[in-house]
């Protein structure tokens, strides 16, 4: 696998403000890491008691390797008010509580997300409720809270994750992969509503190795076999099909964010090692 770099004084967000959600681990914590070395401010978001002190562990490393400024923030996707939260919470930090400038919303990155395999039997109306209002919802919510604060000059980003489940109507992901098809919705309604004022994209990963794929069944692993065995990159350099590093995705995710993505907008970005080209 190719080495992705650290851009070591390469700093084209000096300055700017990202929102990572769900920062704590897996993809989020790789592009919250990729964000910082291109010179960003980040707000690290996480839910889990469990990921408070990852959470902090990785503020440490960033402000230790970067320089970063990090402002951490505990709140759940699923609460209706984790988008007045988020900014709450941003305002009333050190960072920001005692500025004269205005808070400025550059960046903000809809990583967090649940998926809980349901096959169609077996859905209630409680899997479904959980991931539309983690999956759905709480990425709406936010950046409603957030519209106040993007830049008025074009050049502010929204990043969201969504699946190649939006497309492939993977067993068991009828409601995962309708909140990622919604997700893309949005994303596009963003990118017309608010083009004065910042970008809207997706990227949408197939399997990729982190707590959420490995929390798969083995049944489902053998699903997408031969779709990661026929996907062009995941097939490369002697591999037999293998998932994507959170490194890669984050990879794509910061390039969106650069100021010369300023022209791609509305559009779900091909992040998934060529597996979109079937099988
Ligand atoms: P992961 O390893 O399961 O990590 C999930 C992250 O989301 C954690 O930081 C978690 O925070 C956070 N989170 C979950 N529920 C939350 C809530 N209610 N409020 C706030 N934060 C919450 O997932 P991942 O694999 O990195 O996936 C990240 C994104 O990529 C998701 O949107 C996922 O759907 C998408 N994606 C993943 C894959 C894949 O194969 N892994 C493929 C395509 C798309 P805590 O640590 O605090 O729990």
């Amino acid at each position: 696998m190719p080495e992705i770099s650290g851009n070591a004084g390469y700093k084209p967000l000096q300055g700017k403000l990202a929102i990572v959600t769900g920062a704590s681990r897996g993809i989020g914590a790789a592009i919250a890491t990729k964000l910082a070395s291109y010179g960003a401010t980040l707000v690290l978001n996480y839910t889990s008691p469990s990921s408070a002190q990852k959470t902090q562990d990785l503020a440490d490393t960033l402000s230790a390797t970067y320089g970063t400024s990090s402002i951490i923030v505990k709140a759940d996707l699923g609460d209706t008010s984790v988008g007045e939260d988020i900014i709450t919470a941003i305002k009333t930090s050190p960072l920001y509580s005692t500025s004269t400038r205005p808070l400025k919303v550059d960046i903000i990155i809809n990583n967090a997300g649940i998926s809980k395999n349901t096959k169609t039997v077996d859905v209630t109306p409680a899997v479904f409720d959980e991931h539309y209002r983690i999956n759905v919802l709480g990425p709406l919510l936010l950046v409603q809270a957030a519209i106040p604060y993007l830049p008025y000059d074009g050049s502010g980003r929204i990043v969201s994750l969504s699946s190649v489940s939006a497309t492939l109507g993977l067993p068991g992901q009828a409601i995962y992969g309708g909140t990622k098809a919604a997700l893309e919705a949005m994303t596009r309604t963003w990118a017309r509503e608010l083009a004065e004022r910042c970008t809207a994209t997706c990227v949408n990963p197939g399997p990729v190795v982190t707590d959420m794929y490995g929390g798969t069944s083995e049944e489902f692993k053998e699903v997408m076999r031969p779709f990661i065995e026929h996907a062009p990159l995941m097939n490369s350099g002697g591999a037999k099909g293998r998932g994507a590093t959170s490194e890669e995705i984050a990879g794509c995710v910061g390039m969106l964010c650069l100021p010369d993505s300023y022209w791609c907008t509305g559009s779900v970005v091909s992040c998934n090692g060529g597996m979109l080209m079937g099988i």
